[in-house]
């Protein structure tokens, strides 16, 4: 059994027409980083929420096929018990922050408070989160004054502290610059091997390549291609068939042809483009 597998799914939203997932069908391990890429609008992020349990839950729409965690139907599923499970980061840090706490650490404790997890567990869980993160050096500092990527190393640590198994991370780093995208994705590599689960929406290919077991290629609600990260990274045979990105494809073949992954362009403009 699967731990999250997904069997003939196609979704259509209330509002707006057509379906926008057709016929997906995807099978995911327990403990292993899926990279979701695709074009925007391809269906990347209502993916993630039919994983979370928002479809069909709080969007109704029209679902179709068999979604299931841990062998059971998502229908069936208590929202509770699946927030309980799932960990959800936000693309834009400024808003994870609940802006209503003094400190860091407070921030980070927050989650637990409105849990009403006893205060000695609790000062307990967020010392060893921030310790994990080496996050020490801001436990002390405002939420509010923090830069980009400190408030997204943060927002790890407040989903890290509930100790969820599964974390939807939907491109963490697309506003943050190089050096808070490293601090942000060493961190995502902690959780990973912590055995958490990891569907990862993420568009820079050198961060995929570096951290992702198994690629989910989605295209106009599709899935058209998943495989290991390496074989579909390095295969080129996709640009003929038109089906992939030109970056990716081609990002993969260079990456293959001259094995010096850092000098590859990573953004959509620095890309060649076909
Ligand atoms: P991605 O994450 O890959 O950018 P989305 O899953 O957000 O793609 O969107 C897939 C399609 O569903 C798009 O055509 C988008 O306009 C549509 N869509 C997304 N959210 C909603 C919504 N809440 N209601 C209606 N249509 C939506």
């Amino acid at each position: 059994m699967s731990y999250i597998e997904m069997k003939g799914i196609s979704y259509k939203y209330p509002v707006g027409d057509g379906k926008v997932l057709k016929d997906v069908n995807l099978s995911l391990e327990k403990g292993k980083v899926y990279a979701l890429i695709g074009a925007n609008g391809s269906g990347k992020t209502t993916i993630c929420n039919l994983i979370r349990g928002f479809i069909p839950h709080f969007f109704k729409g029209d679902l179709d096929g068999e979604m299931l965690i841990e062998g059971k139907d998502i229908r069936e599923w208590e929202m509770g018990d699946l927030a309980q499970k799932m960990g959800y980061i936000f693309q834009n840090p400024f808003t994870q922050i609940s802006g209503t706490k003094d400190t860091v650490f407070e921030e980070i404790a927050f989650g637990l408070e409105n849990l009403r997890v006893e205060v000695p567990v609790i000062k307990e869980r967020v010392t060893e989160i921030i310790k994990l993160f080496g996050l020490e050096p801001l436990q002390n500092k405002d939420p509010q004054q923090l830069s980009g990527g400190q408030r997204q190393r943060v927002s790890l640590a407040s989903v890290m502290v509930m100790d969820p198994e599964i974390l939807i991370i939907d491109e963490p780093t697309s506003q943050l610059d190089p050096q808070a995208t490293e601090e942000v994705f060493k961190i995502i590599n902690i959780m990973k091997q912590k055995g958490k689960t990891i569907i990862l929406v993420e568009h820079k290919i050198e961060l995929i390549a570096e951290y992702a077991d198994w690629v989910i290629l989605v295209e106009d609600g599709k899935v058209v291609m998943e495989g290991k990260t390496k074989d579909i990274l390095s295969d080129i045979k996709t640009v003929n068939h038109g089906v992939m990105l030109p970056q990716y494809a081609l990002l993969g073949y260079e990456m293959r042809k001259t094995g010096r992954l850092n000098e590859i362009p990573i953004t959509e403009s620095e890309a060649i483009t076909v």
